[in-house]
């Protein structure tokens, strides 16, 4: 019998697992073709989130817990539960009830008989989420594809069911800067996209405030992009034309018109400009120094403290 893992990443989710558990014990009682095995993740959480796990381990053979020694981040959870994953196909999903569950026969179905290597999945609304966090979604995914080879589609999900094969060269990846809304798109095969409406948390409240996801976003552009080197020079360039422009111009005014000392608050504003236009260069050069000292590092994504 073929097997199938669910890797379920959880971080303060101690209300959230017995509500996801119990949707997804329906959906594996609906799928009898398939053995099914949940691989909970907990991602150094401060409730109860490892207890309610090693109950569930007790009750139900099917559950395996890992837990990390402290908070490493969704990424490296879904590396984890990928990398402990042992079936022949792996789904990822959110324990808050986001990513339906009742999808699941259907995204199988899509790879088992339309012989697609992989579904994923999109939200196609956001209903339910604060307006600014929408805008600057949208705003995010317009931005990364302009700049980036990778499509990153608006909406995606983690949530999506793979073949081993695709799993395999998703862990082949092993970048310490993970940003896998990318690296799923990377590794190409036959995707099918599969839509549905947004659904709120089941409860329970975001692990994701708009500095988190701020920072996310950043990460996802660093790490699929060279396009803002790119505008650093392009920048760098046109100030090289304008002040040579600017040269010429001041030189034939001073030779016509001899005016030594005048221009002084333009001199401060042109000095303090071009600096802050350096500076900013220089950050952005800063921010890909420190992504590439991070991987030369060669840390670990996470550590486990302990499992069954
Ligand atoms: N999560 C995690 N580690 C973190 C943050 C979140 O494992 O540092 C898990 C969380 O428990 C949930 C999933 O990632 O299962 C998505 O998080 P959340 O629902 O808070 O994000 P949102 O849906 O609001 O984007
Ligand atoms: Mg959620």
């Amino acid at each position: 019998m073929e097997k199938i893992s669910v890797v379920v990443p959880c971080y303060n989710e101690e209300k959230s697992i017995p509500l996801f558990y119990s949707e997804i014990d329906k959906i594996s009682k609906k799928m009898k073709k398939l053995n099914f095995e949940f691989l909970f993740i907990n991602d150094g959480s401060s409730d109860k989130t490892l207890d309610v796990c090693k109950e569930l381990a007790k009750k139900d053979k099917r559950v395996k817990y890992i837990s990390f020694s402290r908070n490493f981040g969704k990424e490296a959870a879904m590396y984890a539960g990928m990398e402990h994953s042992i079936g022949d196909y792996v789904t990822i999903m959110d324990v808050d009830l986001q990513d339906p569950p009742e999808l699941l026969p259907k995204m199988y179905n899509c790879i088992k008989e339309k012989g697609y290597d992989c579904v994923a999945t999109r939200r196609v609304t956001r209903k339910g989420e604060p307006p600014i966090r929408s805008f600057l979604a949208r705003r995010f995914y317009k931005l990364i594809n302009k700049m980036s080879d990778i499509e990153m589609v608006d909406g995606a999900r983690d949530y999506r069911l793979m073949t081993r094969q695709v799993v395999d060269s998703i862990l082949s990846m092993k970048e310490y800067n993970r940003y896998s809304k990318g690296l799923f798109s990377f590794v190409g095969y036959k995707t099918k996209w599969l839509e549905y409406e947004n659904r709120e948390r089941a409860i329970g409240e975001t692990k994701y405030n708009i500095w988190k996801l701020f920072m996310y976003a950043f990460e996802g552009i660093i790490a699929f992009s060279t396009t803002p080197l790119w505008i650093a020079a392009i920048v760098g360039i046109i100030f090289c034309l304008i002040s040579f422009i600017a040269i010429i111009f001041i030189i034939i005014k001073t030779l016509c018109y001899g005016d030594p000392v005048g221009g002084w608050p333009s001199m401060v504003c042109i000095i303090f400009m071009v600096s802050g236009i350096q500076l900013f260069c220089i950050g952005i050069i800063g921010a890909y120094l420190s992504k590439t000292y991070l991987e030369t590092k060669n840390r670990p994504i996470y550590i486990i403290k302990e499992k069954n």
